[in-house]
């Protein structure tokens, strides 16, 4: 639907600019090519991060199935590890520096401002915190960027997905807020895979991995994923907002 949005947006500068050549109007034509333009290239980058083409969305495909692709059985069976509030604080303790991977989970449940309370928190022990941001993270573009600018999360600590990439090998806890998709290593491994070729945040390269999510379920793409299995992942199941609210308690006691 937002590439949608986009492409619609991008045709109605069309327009205009269309609007200007017949009235003679140069200051249309100027304005609606830069609205026309802007719109196809937010248009292509959306395309891109999505590793879908245009036609492909405009028809309503939906990504394939998991076809070929492992089941949920063959990728959790006896690998995932839960751990409580409590552990995953005893994680911080120890943590230099912290990633902060937020995702769409963490827009469904408005965990933005708990997030930010987390932050100042970790930073008041001096823990560098940075937010890894996604460009198709969440459900429209910059949808991660608006929520944690609402929770007045200062601009400089989100980092742009090439940016931030290199630094997760020397990172010791990936904070994995509600995303799914975005971290699913299965587009780098899996060539069958629907989300095959799709630029991935690397937090699998982590010291360690912690996702907040309510369940195994998957995200958008609707398959599983197998960073929630990894030696290196410790899986934390909540609401996302209740589990960083919880995370903090426990950081506050120990
Ligand atoms: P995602 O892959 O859709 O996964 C979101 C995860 O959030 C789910 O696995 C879900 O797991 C969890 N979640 C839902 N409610 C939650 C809650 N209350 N608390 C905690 N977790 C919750 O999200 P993503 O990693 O952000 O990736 C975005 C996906 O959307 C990509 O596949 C992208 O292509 C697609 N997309 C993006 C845009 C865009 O413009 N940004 C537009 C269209 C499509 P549980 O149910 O287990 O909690």
């Amino acid at each position: 639907m937002p590439v949608v949005i986009a492409l619609l947006n991008s045709f109605s500068g069309l327009a205009a600019a269309a609007t200007g050549f017949v009235l003679n109007n140069s200051v249309l034509i100027i304005a609606g090519s830069l609205v026309g333009a802007s719109g196809l290239i937010l248009t292509q980058i959306m395309c891109r991060a999505m590793n879908r083409s245009l036609a492909n969305v405009m028809t309503g495909m939906a990504p394939p199935a998991a076809s070929g692709g492992a089941g949920d059985d063959e990728v959790y069976a006896g690998k995932v590890k839960a751990a409580a509030s409590e552990e995953v604080a005893m994680l911080f303790d120890a943590a230099r520096r912290v990633v902060i991977v937020p995702g769409y989970g963490m827009a469904v449940s408005q965990a933005q401002h708990a997030v930010r309370d987390l932050t100042q928190l970790l930073e008041s022990r001096g823990i560098e915190v940075d937010f890894a941001i996604h460009p198709v993270a969440g459900r429209m573009p910059g949808h991660m960027n608006v929520l944690l600018a609402e929770a007045d999360i200062a601009y400089d600590k989100l980092k742009e997905m090439d940016d931030i990439n290199p630094a997760f090998r020397q990172t010791d806890v990936a904070l994995v807020i509600g995303a799914n998709d975005v971290v699913n290593p299965v587009a780098r491994t899996d060539p069958d895979s629907p989300i095959a070729g799709m630029p991935i945040l690397d937090v699998d390269k982590a010291r360690t991995v912690v996702v907040i999510k309510r369940s195994l379920s998957p995200g958008f793409a609707g398959i599983p994923n197998p960073l929630f299995a990894a030696d290196n992942t410790l899986m934390m199941f909540g609401d996302g907002k209740k589990a960083v609210l919880e995370l903090i308690g426990a950081l506050k006691e120990a």
